[in-house]
């Protein structure tokens, strides 16, 4: 049963992930509801249901349009398969919980940042309002300990950051810093401080990697979202973990 059940949230994953692409590349052009069926971003050719099928479609036609034969990008099927991954390893770590249905919401609000910061270097406030809204009514019917903690991790979040891009001019953007106060407002204050150490960290270590290996220059920043994003979803799994061992191990 739980191999199934897993199964099922990997399939569901990688379905909403390719609902999520559209999404990611479709909000920062206003185009989310102005053509109903998906196309090819190159040819505008209108894609049919067989072209449509997350992950499988990629494969069979070898990465290119079928029409135009341009290379489409391989994040997005990576998506659809990281988000099916996410997924069902959501539904392992916790079960059916609360907490199932918080690391589900945050999966899909991710997801979405992460396509369009990755194609527009933008983190769009509709994105962010839209599961700002979700994320109050979640903290509304399941309160965080105190229940003032999500007030004060969005605050801590937004405040926090600001003060980051003022001393380091640059680096993070403002898309950053309102998304650091929504997963503050998600996961508390706690949380949210572990997200930004394992984002700030990660982020460091790609960037110097990448910097070294010349596949990017000091002049052209790289978006930031996705370490923010990384830190969140291993905040979410290990956060509580990773706060029991640095306490026990310092004080
Ligand atoms: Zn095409």
């Amino acid at each position: 049963m739980t191999t199934l059940l897993t199964l099922y949230f990997y399939l569901l994953g990688v379905t909403l992930g390719s609902f999520y692409n559209v999404v990611g590349l479709r909000v920062p052009n206003g185009e989310l509801f102005k053509q109903e069926r998906s196309y090819c971003p190159n040819c505008h050719h209108t894609l049919s249901w067989y072209e449509l099928i997350p992950v499988l479609s990629f494969f069979i036609q070898k990465g290119l349009c079928r029409h135009c034969h341009q290379r489409i990008s391989s994040i997005y099927p990576s998506m659809e398969i990281l988000s099916g991954l996410a997924f069902a390893f959501s539904y392992w770590r916790f079960g059916f919980d609360l907490h199932l249905i918080l690391a589900l919401l945050l999966l899909s609000m991710f997801h979405i940042i992460v396509v369009s910061d990755l194609r527009y270097m933008i983190i769009p406030n509709k994105v962010l309002i839209f599961f700002t809204v979700i994320f109050i009514i979640y903290r509304v019917i399941v309160p965080l300990e105190p229940w003032w903690g999500s007030v004060v991790g969005a605050m801590v979040g937004l405040i926090g950051t600001a003060l980051i891009i003022i001393v380091s001019r640059g680096g993070m953007g403002g898309g950053d810093m309102k998304l650091f106060a929504v997963i503050g407002l998600a996961l508390g204050t706690k949380l949210l401080l572990v997200t930004f150490f394992l984002a700030s960290l990660i982020g460091a270590v790609v960037s110097i990697t990448l910097l070294g290996l010349g596949i990017i220059t000091r002049k052209k920043p790289i978006p930031f979202g996705p370490f923010i994003v990384t830190g969140g979803i291993l905040s979410l799994y290990y956060g509580p973990v990773l706060i029991k061992w640095y306490v026990t191990s310092f004080f």
